[in-house]
């Protein structure tokens, strides 16, 4: 679990344990980390604080918070999977430079831990979701698959954490992560609370108008529509903000880690794709479409154009904003079951 933060311990708070010959305590931050001069309240304007987001969702939070007052570091690019990521030499480097580390939390970034220690950094980790009230993991596991769920679920069990990682789906867990990475930045920079105050009041009006268009959107699908698959389970908290069922997902997990369902998995799916009559069913941007497509064959259902789930989408791409890749699903979900 990483819902656990790890507290700045302050400039203040470091000079006392160096003045008290403490900084060789074991988890004590070293004396001589960087992060000491750059996190200063009176750090001199000009020089931004150095930033590093595990993801490219997590990154336009932090940028637009941030402004000019912050240079983010994505750690997984936009269309890449973050469960899957296999982190850089580089990547060690940004960490080593930054001032605070942004993670989603939820056991959604599992190399980071290894990353982090690896690198040695002393900057402060922030789980953007630690405040939000979480989803378990398996909340659909039970209701997917009968036939073939034993030999899964077994090796399903180690693919994901305790609870659902993907809060953004919804929102409102979107505006509680900019919340909590507004008051992150001014923790570590009090000097620039003023302009940190004003961006996030900007962008989560932004996110509150975000929230009622998808409202909307919603409300032109008959509810016995509103009923969704996708490759992996990436959309409970959408579905259960905007009243959407989950039928199932290919690959039965939280994560796009998990083994590929064997195959009386997935005829158990398909035969409850038939029986909820749903028209579509959703690729993602993020996984190989392969499994979703079998899956569609079978079903003798389509399969919609692909939703930005786990990442931003490239630029110049619908999803290459949180705003526009959220409107996009919204439209291609109504869209496709509207049918
Ligand atoms: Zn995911």
């Amino acid at each position: 679990m990483q819902l656990t933060r790890r507290r700045w311990y302050g400039v203040a708070g470091i000079l006392a344990m160096i003045s008290l010959g403490a900084c060789s305590m074991p988890g004590a931050p070293a004396a001589t980390a960087p992060v000491v001069s750059t996190a200063t309240p009176d750090l001199p304007r000009g020089e931004p604080l150095k930033i590093v987001a595990s993801n490219s969702i997590i990154g336009e939070f932090v940028t637009r918070v941030g402004g000019d007052l912050v240079e983010v570091t994505v750690l997984v690019p936009a269309g890449t999977d973050a469960h899957t990521f296999e982190p850089t030499p580089a990547d060690g480097i940004a960490l080593t430079q930054a001032s605070l580390i942004v993670e989603n939390g939820l056991e959604f970034e599992p190399w980071l831990d290894d990353l982090y220690a690896g690198s040695g950094t002393t900057a402060p980790r922030v789980a953007a979701a630690g405040g939000i009230e979480a989803l378990p993991a398996d909340a659909h596991a039970g209701e997917d698959t009968q036939a073939g769920e034993d030999a899964h679920a077994g090796e399903d069990a180690h693919a994901h954490g305790e609870f659902d990682p993907h809060v953004w789906q919804d929102v409102n867990h979107a505006m509680a992560m900019v919340r909590t990475i507004r008051d992150e930045l001014i923790a570590i920079d009090a000097a620039g609370a003023a302009r940190y105050e004003s961006n996030a009041a900007l962008y989560l009006a932004e996110l509150q108008d975000l929230d009622q268009y998808i409202i909307g959107m919603v409300a032109e699908l008959p509810a016995e529509r509103r009923r969704l698959v996708t490759a992996h389970d990436t959309l409970g908290y959408f579905a259960a903000r905007y009243g959407f069922e989950i039928v199932g997902t290919a690959l039965g997990s939280v994560s796009t880690e998990a083994a590929d369902p064997s195959a009386a998995a997935t005829a158990a799916l398909v035969d409850e794709i038939r029986a909820a009559g749903v028209p579509a069913i959703f690729a993602e941007t993020v996984t190989s479409g392969d499994l979703i497509d079998t899956i569609a064959r079978e079903a003798g259902v389509v399969v919609a154009p692909p939703l930005y789930t786990d990442s931003l989408g490239a630029s110049g791409t619908p999803g290459e904003s949180y705003v526009g890749m959220m409107r996009h699903n919204a439209e291609t979900i109504v869209a496709a079951l509207g049918g």
